[in-house]
């Protein structure tokens, strides 16, 4: 096989919980993410000549050594030389749905699909966990990104423990097409705020971890109580975002008072706020009741629904 196309799916957080400082200096993190249907696709061609080339229909997207994809293409390379000359250069051609520093994992998702459209280019055979270790060098947010699903992410993020699978609820996105949020901003201001209530001893750090597992939404999710998953939504970002950038504030409070909205929340470091359903016909309700309540062009909104998955293969040539 000489191409892939991939489909490459964004994530929401149910959950974002910072417990506190890890030794290594990251933030040790507890959150629920979970797949959803909006996603971009991805087509990778070996080439003869032994260059990493990307391809985006996107402005913003950067298509040099900063793009994620490229990030993941030269890791293979690096891990597996002989397979890179044996088979040649990659180009990489990234078709975007997903909004981009939105808080929906769009570049993450892309170096996933890189990690396992090149580990079936190449014939290397990895495994989902040797996928997973890779991705944890390129971002937090990569090792969710391969298998995808509902997962317990604690750690940096990269300590995955799977939940039942969750695809019957629907979502609408909302984000101002021009506002961006800096992810590390956001973790340095919460940790301005915030640090003095760190925990930062190994032992408590990983009991306060363990007890997400048996946490209200962990219930509820295990329970697939819908209302009740949405009323136990967390994210500690909202508290540095939310007073920051009142736009996001107000996304929160128009999606609040929709009917059939049975909880919102803001995704990861925002900007992006999403409201949880219970049928595509309530969604698509909401969608049209946000543009006439907020009638601003820059106003994007999506429906799109939860999904069991990660990375696919749409189709090999
Ligand atoms: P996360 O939820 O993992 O924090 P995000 O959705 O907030 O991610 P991205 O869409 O990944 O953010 O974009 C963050 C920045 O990364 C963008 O401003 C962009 O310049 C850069 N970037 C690098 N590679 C990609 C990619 N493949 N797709 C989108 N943005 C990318």
């Amino acid at each position: 096989m000489r191409s892939y196309t991939l489909t490459a799916p964004a994530k929401i957080n149910l959950y974002l919980e910072i417990i506190g400082d890890r030794p290594d200096g990251y933030h040790e993190l507890a959150m629920i993410l979970q797949s959803i249907d909006l996603a971009d696709q991805i087509e990778l061609h070996s080439i003869s000549t032994d260059s990493i080339r990307i391809y985006c229909d996107h402005p913003q997207v950067p298509t040099d050594e900063n793009n994620l994809a490229y990030q993941a293409a030269e890791l293979m390379a690096t891990q597996f030389p002989e397979a890179f000359s044996k088979h040649g250069g990659i180009e990489i051609t990234i078709n975007k749905h997903i909004p981009i520093a939105a808080g929906l994992a769009g570049g993450s998702t892309n170096a996933a699909a890189v990690l396992v459209g090149i580990d079936l280019l190449w014939n290397l055979g990895l495994t989902q966990s040797e996928l997973e270790e890779l991705g944890a060098s390129l971002g937090s947010d990569v090792p969710f990104c391969v298998a995808g699903g509902t997962v317990i992410a604690t750690g940096r993020g990269e300590q995955l423990s799977p939940l039942p699978n969750l695809d019957n609820i629907y979502i609408v996105l909302a984000k101002y097409r021009s506002l961006e949020v800096s992810t590390a901003w956001a973790y340095k201001t919460y940790r301005q705020q915030f640090g003095n209530s760190y925990i930062r001893n190994t032992k408590d750090l990983a009991a306060r971890a363990a007890a997400v597992h048996s946490g209200g939404i962990v219930k509820a999710i295990f329970a697939k109580n819908t209302a009740e998953i949405a009323q136990k939504l967390h994210n500690d970002l909202e508290r540095v975002v939310l007073s920051a950038y009142p736009q996001v504030l107000q996304l929160r409070e128009v999606f609040a008072t929709q009917e059939g909205v049975l909880g919102t929340m803001m995704s990861g470091s925002g900007p992006t706020v999403f409201a949880l359903l219970e049928s595509e016909q309530q969604a698509q309700a909401v969608k049209l009741k946000m543009r006439e309540i907020i009638p601003d062009e820059d106003l994007e909104l999506f429906v799109t629904r939860m999904t069991t998955h990660g990375i696919q293969i749409v189709s090999s040539v």
